[in-house]
């Protein structure tokens, strides 16, 4: 056997460039400081070119899903009308997360693999009246599927007044996404994927049009009541202590990005996507995702293979980590992540792996 190796194949955490791990081991900062301010600053300036908008954006530290609860909270208030367009896991999460908070959204699904169609969108706004917002991913990590947001956004705007809240956690930095051209009023995003950071930052890309929800809502929010956070950035600073560490390492990454160009890291994105694709199917595992997107490769294992059974082999015995299937794909699916700063040798590698695991005399 070929030594251990050490490969994140994740969609969440990505490998951290040496880069951002050498921030990450500064001395730390205190935030109270115009040092921290700048590199506040920076984040902010350029988490606002990753997102293509001159929107407000938020920081808080918390995962993906705290900036996901963030939004419900602040744009919302008991009894309005809501709904949640799901693909998989991350749409429930938004289900859940309103219903924890009392709202009763109307969930619009889709067969897991498949992506939100934008007429099954269309039906259910022109069913409901006065709907204050409507919540779906842009790339579904659960299911590997790609949304389009663009036309989703434009059945929203053609329908109703709603604001349109996005979730870009795993999309945001390796799919295209164009927050003002599609005319988006919240994406949420988290520091640990495409973003090529460690886990602990998320963000929110807020409208003019979300703002004046934001003024009336009264759903209960404190910790993430993001007009405390507005309140505060004038003076570059957050209400409470960030996680000033990784907003170090995140401003490494940005640079990163900034220098190969966002646009460049869609295509890289992409190329990785149509090689894992390629090599998934000559392995003969069948593509899930009806609508693959560029972030992650989900494959259906054939029957008789527990998906939880390799996986946990392919960690244990060849260092490298893939995820299985979610919820109700538990053991059925493999989903190889290419976002962020994994590369073509770390896919290369971890596709070896898995061929000589599926291969009938090694197993
Ligand atoms: C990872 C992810 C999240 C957030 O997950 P956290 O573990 O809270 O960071 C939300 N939505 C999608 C689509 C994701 O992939």
């Amino acid at each position: 056997m070929s030594p251990k190796a050490n490969i994140l194949l994740t969609p969440g955490p990505t490998p951290l460039p040496p880069q951002v791990r050498e921030a990450m081991a500064r001395p730390i900062l205190h935030h109270r400081t115009r040092e921290f301010g700048q590199l506040f600053d920076f984040v902010l300036n350029e988490m606002r070119a990753v997102y293509r908008t001159r929107n407000t954006v938020l920081l808080m530290t918390t995962s993906g899903t705290g900036a996901m609860e963030s939004a419900a909270v602040n744009l919302l208030s008991p009894g309005d009308r809501v709904v949640v367009h799901t693909t998989g896991v991350f749409g429930d999460r938004f289900a859940a997360i309103l219903e924890a908070y009392g709202m009763e959204p109307v969930v619009v699904a889709e067969e897991w693999g498949c992506a939100a169609d934008p007429r099954k969108l269309e039906a259910a706004l022109r069913s409901l009246s006065a709907v204050k917002a409507v919540f779906f991913q842009h790339t579904d990590t659960s299911t590997g599927v790609l949304n389009d947001v663009r036309a989703l956004a434009e059945t929203v705007r053609r329908n109703s007044d709603a604001v349109i809240v996005v979730d870009s956690v795993s999309g945001l930095a390796a799919e295209p996404l164009e927050t003002d051209a599609w005319d988006l009023d919240v994406v949420v995003t988290g520091s640990q994927k495409g973003l090529m950071c460690a886990p602990g930052l998320a963000f929110a890309a807020v409208s003019e049009r979300a703002w004046k929800l934001v003024e009336s809502a009264k759903l209960p929010r404190f910790y993430f009541d993001w007009r405390r956070m507005r309140k505060s950035l004038p003076d570059l600073e957050t209400p409470f202590t960030p996680a000033i560490t990784v907003i170090a390492g995140q401003a490494e990454a940005l640079k990163l990005i900034r220098k190969e160009g966002l646009e460049n890291v869609w295509k890289r994105t992409a190329a990785l996507a149509a090689y894992a694709r390629a090599r998934g199917q000559e392995l003969g595992l069948e593509l899930f995702a009806r609508n693959p997107s560029n972030i992650l490769t989900a494959l259906r294992l054939p029957p008789g293979v527990d998906g939880d059974i390799l996986t946990a082999r392919l960690l244990a015995e060849d260092g490298i980590s893939i995820a299985g299937g979610q919820g109700r794909l538990k053991g059925h699916l493999l989903r190889v992540a290419h976002m962020g700063y994994i590369s073509r040798a770390d896919l290369e590698a971890g596709f070896a792996a898995l061929a000589r695991r599926l291969a009938p005399a090694a197993a």
